[in-house]
């Protein structure tokens, strides 16, 4: 088993030219282990990442944070899986617990997105997560697992999604889940996959864990057997985001 440990920096909706310049420039003098043993893909906003693309260190890959479910054509205001691979981004988050919630994003929505990506040629980092009203009332997995049915009905191969785990009620809260909560649930989506994509997708599919990831408590997270990595929001946007990359090692 070799799932190579994956760090996503996701920018959200935040920068302006200048700041996310800076932000890139501090990556680039980083200090990091090698691109053998982690994978660091940073999202920013649609319109930064042409100058993100072009500033970046090449040891470091991009993602878009979104797009549309098919085709483009006339859909105003959505950019197209096509667009993203014209301009030589290679990933794109799709099913953020954002876009769900506040943008009505449907477990099919994000499945035809998903599909739709990978048969372009996009890597997809898909997002599932439970609220907290949701994890009280004790149905955290069947929740993930519609969420992600929903993707294994589109999808045959597993090879280019990365699953991030991301509860919403530790995004941006500063509540991070324990290190024993993140991998319980790792260690059922796994099983999941298992039971229901095959045996192949279960073993190599790298399930990452989302939500006030920090430079302090991302070292316990890291040591899990089950937690593959990490999709990093607010903590992406500092220079602490280094201390997360070299929780891989
Ligand atoms: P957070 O966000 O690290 O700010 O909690 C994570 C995410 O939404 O991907």
């Amino acid at each position: 088993m070799s799932r190579k440990f994956f760090v996503g920096g996701n920018w959200k909706c935040n920068g302006t030219i200048e700041e996310v310049k800076k932000i890139v420039t501090t990556l680039n003098e980083a200090e990091v282990p090698s691109e053998d043993d982690v994978e660091v893909v940073v999202s920013p906003p649609f319109v930064f990442l042409p100058v993100v693309k072009t500033l970046l260190r090449s040891d470091f890959s991009v993602a878009a944070q979104n797009c549309w479910a098919r085709k483009g054509g006339a859909f105003t205001g959505e950019v197209s899986a096509d667009m993203l691979i014209n301009l030589g981004i290679p990933w794109v988050i799709l099913g953020h617990s954002e876009r769900r919630l506040l943008l009505n994003e449907s477990n099919e929505f994000v499945g035809d997105k998903v599909s739709y990506a990978l048969a372009q040629g996009l890597k997809v980092i898909a997002c599932v997560g439970e609220t907290l009203e949701q994890r009280e009332s004790g149905s955290t997995m069947a929740v993930i697992a519609a969420q992600t049915k929903a993707i294994a009905e589109r999808v045959s191969n597993w090879s280019n999604i990365v699953l991030a785990y991301e509860p919403v009620w530790a995004i941006g809260t500063g509540k991070v889940a324990t290190p024993s909560q993140a991998q319980e649930v790792h260690f059922d989506l796994r099983k999941w996959l298992h039971d229901n994509a095959g045996a192949e997708a279960a073993i190599s599919t790298r399930i990452i864990y989302g939500g006030s990831v920090n430079g302090a408590n991302c070292r316990e997270l890291a040591t899990q057997p089950d937690v593959d990595g990490f999709l990093v929001g607010g903590a992406s946007l500092k220079p602490e985001f280094i201390d997360i990359i070299k929780s891989a090692t």
